[in-house]
């Protein structure tokens, strides 16, 4: 039987409509939840991603700032304009959009933003207080995997979790949600010496690694949980995961597609991390 799929764009759905009613709350305390989101260059990726976060906000009610800087803006000036943005008390969340032109370290932009608005969840002290259960924004693409697994009826507690990389944005953060939820966590990379071998022992396989076809049917435990965080592009152009969707979907349990799997909940993942910090303003 085939697997069931876990529709991220039905449940991103509802996570913004979920949002949109706790704005509605917030506007009538007098807060408009509003996310900065700092553009610098014309990277065409970035481009699009800046759009839909833009129109993200705008469609739950929230305000969204959004600052087109030139690809040559020094790294002070680029500072500067955080700091300025840190006291500024009608800006709850601030997201600079990566990848940055080479002449501004990215890790000291993030290092700027102050950690009460650090929505992406990138900042050490965030990524501090997610390492040993502390309060604190939940980084959006594994917090987004989190609430299919949840939507699916799948608790992580006891269950052997398999996440394919270790980036900081996506397989560290990962891992350690699950961890928290109580699953046996491995992690896998590219020095893992017998990738199948470990994929196959998964109860819940997360793949993050940015290779199509990656995972393929016989790497997968009969009815796993299969989360494709992957976006890649195929032959045809079009976007695909890691995982090869139709083959493994013969295999698992649950499978997340893509498109219209982690991307949609990472997107609204960085609204609800836009309202906890609007809401934490009121404190
Ligand atoms: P990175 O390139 O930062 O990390 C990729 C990871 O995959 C690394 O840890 C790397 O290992 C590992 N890896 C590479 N080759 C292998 C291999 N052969 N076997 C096992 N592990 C391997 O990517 P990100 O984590 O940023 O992103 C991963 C994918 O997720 C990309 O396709 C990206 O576009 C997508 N993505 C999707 C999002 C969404 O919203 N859907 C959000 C963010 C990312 P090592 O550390 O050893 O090099």
């Amino acid at each position: 039987m085939a697997a069931q799929l876990i529709d991220g764009n039905a449940l991103a759905r509802q996570v913004r409509a979920e949002v949109a009613t706790q704005v509605q709350a917030l506007k009538a305390q007098g807060v408009v939840p509003a996310l900065a989101v700092l553009l610098v260059g014309d990277d065409p990726a970035s481009q699009v991603y800046v759009k839909h976060k833009v129109a993200d906000c705008e469609g739950v009610g929230m305000r969204s700032i959004l600052e087109r800087l030139p690809a040559s803006l020094s790294q002070e000036t680029l500072l500067a304009r955080i700091r300025e943005l840190n006291v500024d008390a009608t800006v709850h969340g601030i997201l600079v959009q990566l990848p940055l032109p080479a002449q501004i370290d990215a890790s000291q932009v993030i290092a700027t933003i102050s950690p009460a608005k650090d929505v992406d969840c990138f900042h050490v002290a965030s990524v501090g207080a997610l390492m040993v259960g502390l309060p604190g924004f939940k980084p959006c693409t594994p917090h987004g995997c989190m609430r299919m697994l949840q939507s699916a009826g799948v608790d992580p507690r006891g269950k052997h979790a398999v996440v394919v990389g270790r980036s900081n944005i996506v397989g560290k953060p990962m891992a350690m949600l699950l961890l928290q939820a109580s699953a046996t966590v491995t992690v896998c990379h590219s020095a893992t010496p017998d990738l199948a071998a470990m994929t196959r022992q998964a109860d819940i396989l997360v793949a993050a690694v940015g290779k199509r076809n990656m995972i393929t049917a016989d790497m997968v435990k009969p009815g796993a949980v299969v989360i494709d965080v992957g976006m890649n592009r195929d032959t045809a152009g079009k976007l695909c995961g890691d995982v090869d969707f139709e083959g493994v979907r013969e295999v698992a349990g649950w499978i997340t597609p893509v498109p219209g799997g982690v991307g949609p909940m990472t997107r609204a993942m960085l609204l609800v991390n836009t309202m906890q910090a609007a809401q934490a303003s009121l404190h």
